[in-house]
């Protein structure tokens, strides 16, 4: 992982290549997503970056109907919701991200507790086109 620092724009330049990393304390074994380089459970700063495999758990999630001003340019109002979940990785810490390919005209349908793995997301045009993590069920 020596090609991504823990500058926190790295973790977006990882994602441009659909890798997801995080960092892990080799003190007190946290895991923590986005990289940090001072562990937030001891506050120690011996962490190292570590890939982690985009392969989760939902663990709560919502439908927005009043978007923020990104997603309403990226096509969502009230009769075009998204979802958005927090989701508990397969390695331990938690991220939130868009949740793709669920049914958000029927929010009762999404399960907590469903599979999923990442996926990422380009929005802005080609200008100013940023990648953005989601996740789908697997
Ligand atoms: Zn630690």
């Amino acid at each position: 992982m020596a090609e991504f620092s823990m500058n926190s724009k790295d973790f977006f330049t990882a994602l441009e290549t659909d890798q997801l990393i995080g960092s892990h304390c080799l003190d007190c074994g946290a895991m923590v997503v986005p990289q940090r380089g001072i562990c937030p459970r001891c506050l120690g700063s011996n962490t190292e970056i570590v890939s982690l495999s985009g392969k989760g758990t939902l663990l709560a999630f919502t439908v927005i109907y009043v978007p923020s001003l990104m997603m309403a340019q990226a096509g969502y109002d009230a009769k075009n919701p998204y979802c958005v979940g927090v989701v508990k990785l397969d390695e331990g810490p938690k991220i939130s991200g868009q949740i793709l390919d669920v049914d958000v005209s029927q929010p009762e349908s999404i399960q907590i507790g469903t599979k999923l793995i990442m996926t990422t997301i380009k929005r802005g045009g080609e200008e100013n086109e940023k990648t953005y993590l989601g996740f789908r069920p697997v």
